[in-house]
């Protein structure tokens, strides 16, 4: 099985792993919805967390509406959600992430970014907390993919630019349809659970362990 100290490859979440930017992204869907006639809760942004926009919208618009949001409809709900999205305060790294990247640096373990965002704030903003670790050739982001989490093909798509097979990487996510993203694609799944949502659903999305938060990840590593 793999091990922490021996993966060739460390493949990281970004949103709610690295970055602390999920409160942000749940209050925006949460309070952007209402104008549609639309509605969720922030617990439940954070259960939708990894899927697509266009997906999340057209989960809500069969429960209110009871048919698919159309493109036009689609595009502006998600255009809301961003315009809220941007008013928010700045995320702040994860306490703990850099910890645990410089332990996955000093170990040689080569360290792959997969993260559904495509918003290019974010990506360019990893240099700056993060300098000197990531790097554009081993990243898959949103732009990449067409299936996205919970489909595994993210991570395959990882595995596949670092160049590793699933048993000799890791994966470090937070959400669960990122951990079954992970899971479906073979991989050893570590969830950091920064959410509000209960163990057992990372326990039941496949989490092969858990930790409380990145900096205790940082600890036991
Ligand atoms: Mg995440």
């Amino acid at each position: 099985m793999t091990n922490r100290k021996t993966a060739k490859a460390v493949l990281f979440d970004m949103d709610g792993v690295l970055f602390d930017s999920m409160p942000n992204h749940a209050y925006a869907w949460s309070q952007s919805m209402t104008q549609f006639g639309l509605k969720m809760t922030t617990k439940e942004a954070y259960l939708h967390e990894g899927r697509t926009g266009s997906g999340t919208i057209n989960i809500l618009a069969q429960r209110y509406w009871g048919r698919d949001a159309t493109e036009e409809e689609k595009h502006s709900i998600y255009e809301a959600k961003t315009r809220v999205f941007n008013t928010c305060p700045e995320a702040l790294p994860m306490p703990g992430a850099l910890d645990v990247l410089q332990r996955v640096k000093r170990q040689g373990s080569l360290i792959v970014l997969v993260t559904g965002s495509a918003q290019a704030s974010l990506l360019d903003r990893l240099e700056t907390h993060f300098p000197g670790m990531f790097c554009p050739e081993l990243m898959v982001t949103g732009n990449d993919v067409k299936m996205g989490k919970p489909f595994p093909e993210p991570y395959l798509m990882g595995l596949d630019k670092a160049g590793v097979r699933a048993d000799e990487a890791i994966v470090i996510e937070n959400a669960p349809l990122g951990i079954q993203a992970s899971h479906a694609a073979g991989i050893y799944t570590i969830a950091v659970n920064t959410g509000p949502l209960d163990n057992d659903i990372l326990w039941e999305s496949g989490a092969d362990e858990i930790f409380p938060d990145m900096t205790e990840l940082a600890k036991a590593w």
